[in-house]
């Protein structure tokens, strides 16, 4: 590889949005409007290809074969270009840049999402500065090395881990946050890295892909008053594998036998569960109240401190990457890809 160079992967979302002429609705528009709009970025002193997929959509549409079809894109260009840059909407952009993370193993190149709430076309839109800092940081290198070899998302003048990302604002520029791991880059005069939280882990390995997803899951999210038919139904899903459960705090669920006996009922049937928190900083410590202890009698798996979106794409993976429920249940439990803040396997 001579000069630097950055592939901008382009799948859609507000920022290259237009207002449909005739319902007003904002829709997907091409990415040579996003080119003209930020003529800047020639002046950058490396070469920027972009690649749109041939269906760009708004990512509440978003299916995991999306997800494949991205790595194959990275795979195929890999040794082309310093690092990639993923033009996403931001409604599912966590899933996405989860999904990837666990999807890609051995990077050693920057995969940087980022994405706008307003068109790029318009005058004060966040997606000038965003792009601009997502190039940036994907061509940074140090000694020839990636400043950032990981998926992350860049949003609101901070860079994250990806897989410990949620959207937390539909309004806001600051439309990100990562509540349990510090950001690995703050963009401001200068951008500035926070090197102890990047992962630079040795990577012996070529880069590979995996790229099967098992989507046989479902996310409960526990409320005062939830009637167990509901937990039923969710439970007797047709071919479910696996369930997240989101908790109260700590991990925490009732107490009563109505409730346990179906957690013991669909652990029996196999089903694996993972206790994740309905809160969004924090983490889950099964066993510290009674009403977490009770969980680990049937077997549930601690989430620890992941995010939602991290969870439901780390059970697809998992799922579909190992036939043995304790494999599954052995990499729930721990890091794979940096997700969760307990031992790293493989990270
Ligand atoms: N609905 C849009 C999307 O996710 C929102 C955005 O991009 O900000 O594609």
């Amino acid at each position: 590889m001579a000069a630097k160079s950055v592939l901008i992967i382009y799948t859609g979302g507000t920022i290259g949005m237009v207002n449909d002429p005739e319902t007003g609705a904002l829709c997907p528009f091409n990415f040579e409007r996003i080119a003209k709009t930020v003529p800047e970025i020639k002046e950058f002193g490396f070469s920027i290809d972009s690649y749109t997929l041939p269906e760009i959509i708004d990512s509440s549409d978003l299916k995991p074969a999306l997800w494949a079809e991205l790595c194959e894109i990275i795979l195929e260009n890999y040794d082309k270009y310093n690092g990639f840059v993923i033009l996403h909407g931001t409604d599912t952009m966590a899933y996405s840049a989860s999904a990837l993370s666990f999807m890609l193993n051995n990077l050693t190149k920057p995969v940087v999402f980022t994405g706008s709430q307003l068109p790029i076309g318009t005058i004060r839109t966040d997606g000038r500065e965003n792009l601009v800092a997502a190039l940036e940081i994907a061509a940074a290198t140090i000694e020839d090395k990636a400043v950032v070899p990981e998926v992350s998302i860049l949003f609101g003048a901070k860079l994250f881990r990806g897989n410990r990302t949620t959207k937390i604002n539909a309004e806001s520029f600051n439309a990100f946050q990562a509540f349990n791991y510090p950001p690995l880059a703050e963009i401001g005069i200068h951008i500035h890295y926070n090197y102890g939280a990047i992962n630079y882990s040795p990577r012996p390995k070529p880069i590979s892909a995996f790229t099967e997803m098992d989507t046989n899951i479902a996310i409960l999210q526990l409320f005062p008053g939830i009637q167990t038919g509901l937990i039923d139904a969710v439970i007797n899903t047709p071919g479910l594998k696996g369930l997240i459960l989101e908790t109260y705090g700590s991990g925490n669920a009732p107490t009563d036998n109505c409730f346990l006996n179906k957690i013991k009922e669909a652990s029996e049937k196999g089903i694996i569960i993972y206790n994740v928190t309905q809160c969004q900083g924090g983490t889950v410590e099964m066993g510290r109240y009674e009403t977490s202890r009770k969980l680990l009698k049937y077997g549930v798996s601690s989430g620890y401190d992941i995010t939602t979106e991290a969870a439901v794409c780390k059970m697809m993976h998992l799922l579909a990457k190992y036939p043995s429920l304790n494999e599954v249940k052995k990499y729930l439990n721990s890091s794979i890809k940096g997700e969760i803040t307990v031992n790293h396997i493989g990270f």
